[in-house]
């Protein structure tokens, strides 16, 4: 599996380059006599690989309709003679050297869709997973046929449910040893429809505040509080630390340090475990009982961007508290808001739970009785409106605005409902 690895990154490299390279061709202003764009270097005709016999992969196909072969298909005429060139390639699976092909493809058309950057190539350490196509892999009690490989055992965690086939199966190297994923699919399970604006009980609309001390403060003024905040997370990151430093400390390339790394790395992948199963305990507690749940739509990167330099007189630099910025940004990539509620919208989508996102601007600082909008209405983890002396916890006081926002969005009126969480009376709320 490691061979197969191995291979399959120099393939995916490989076909990563050749489309940055025919882009630059295709922009060429003069066919045949190109110029790279970046290097400015001038291509003779004989090596310009736009001609039939250096591209790979051939352009046309028979479809009259659309005789054009898009990159992806291109790419995959290719394979054949990569088999005939290096007869190594035989031994990988062709459903898993095809699926290569499908991951770059589908990378790019992320970065098309402005969703991701630019592919780049990958490195060993990166390229981890390869993965079969549906209808390949057979399973037998505790065993596992992966076609190429062959019959072995592995450990069941959980069994697949009665009517489910098996889809595309996806093996993954990690620090722990190799691990294997199975999609599976039922057919007979009707799509649920999303709630409608009829259908939404507007008492039972969460507005979710998403945080770091408190990871989500609802609008009902329930809490779930950060497990990395508790006695053990914290000690488990101390012991991540001193593992870290203990590893960079040995002797470059030598087995003491790569086994000190693996033992790192298998720190980290219990951390990421243990929070990937509190995400989804999380999510399941946000959609019980709710008929709609609303979130800010944050700009995380903007928020984790580093502190404006600020020069002074003497040509040197003050303080500008990146040193502290670190420690705030360190919290919030460990949060993984953006993981959270991609899981929340999974488990929603299950029972047709919309789930909504609104813009986040002054949903801290707004009062949600008098409408007074100020940064001085926030002391720190109270909110005391300094107009007409409604107070609440702020995060709490956070999520009721988010609450109303997204119930404008859904089309609801706040004023219908009997209160925002108990504080506020019908006759306080005007219209929002
Ligand atoms: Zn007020």
């Amino acid at each position: 599996m490691n061979r197969w690895l191995d291979m399959l990154l120099a393939q995916y490299n490989y076909l990563l380059r050749d489309r940055n390279e025919s882009y630059d061709q295709v922009r060429s202003p003069r066919l045949g006599n190109y110029c790279d764009f970046k290097s400015k270097g001038e291509a003779c005709p004989l090596t310009c690989s736009v001609n039939k016999s250096h591209s790979i992969g051939y352009p046309w196909k028979k479809s009259q309709k659309n005789p054009r072969r898009n990159a992806y298909e291109a790419q995959s005429s290719s394979l054949p003679t990569l088999k005939k060139e290096r007869p190594w390639y035989k031994t990988i699976n062709s459903t898993v050297l095809q699926q290569t092909l499908r991951q770059l493809d589908v990378a790019f058309s992320k970065f098309f869709k402005g969703e991701t950057e630019h592919p780049k190539p990958k490195r060993r350490s990166r390229f981890r997973s390869f993965k079969y196509a549906p209808g390949q892999v057979k399973l037998d009690g505790n065993q596992i046929y992966l076609p190429g490989i062959g019959w072995m055992r592995f450990h069941k965690s959980r069994p697949i449910p009665d009517g489910f086939t098996v889809k595309s199966v996806t093996v993954r190297r990690k620090a722990r040893g190799w691990f294997v994923s199975l999609q599976i699919e039922d057919k007979s399970v009707p799509d649920p429809s999303v709630k409608t604006k009829g259908e939404i009980d507007a008492s039972r609309v969460k507005g979710c505040d998403l945080g770091i001390k408190k990871l989500v403060s609802i609008s009902n003024g329930e809490i779930i509080s950060n497990p990395a905040n508790d006695k053990k997370s914290k000690r488990q990151a101390r012991r991540l630390r001193l593992r870290q430093r203990s590893a960079s400390r040995k002797k470059k390339g030598s087995k003491n340090r790569k086994k000190s790394f693996s033992r790192v790395a298998s720190l980290h992948d219990r951390i990421t475990d243990k929070r990937r199963a509190y995400h989804w305990e999380t999510a399941k507690t946000l959609t019980n009982e709710a008929d709609a749940l609303i979130f800010e739509d944050l700009n995380i990167k903007g928020m984790k961007s580093r502190c404006k330099p600020k020069p002074n007189e003497n040509g040197g630099y003050e303080r500008n508290g990146q040193s502290a910025k670190r420690g705030l940004n360190r919290a919030i990539s460990n949060a993984a808001w953006g993981e959270l509620v991609k899981k929340v919208e999974v488990v929603a989508a299950k029972s047709g739970i919309p789930v909504i996102k609104i813009n986040p601007k002054h949903t801290s600082q707004r009062c949600p009785k008098c409408h007074h909008t100020s940064g001085s209405n926030r002391k720190k983890e109270k909110f005391v409106c300094t107009e007409c002396g409604y107070h609440d916890d702020a995060d709490v006081n956070g999520a009721v605005n988010i609450k109303m926002r997204g119930l404008k969005k859904l089309g609801i009126d706040p004023t219908q409902l009997p209160s925002v969480r108990g504080k506020v009376t019908p006759t306080e709320l005007t219209a929002i």
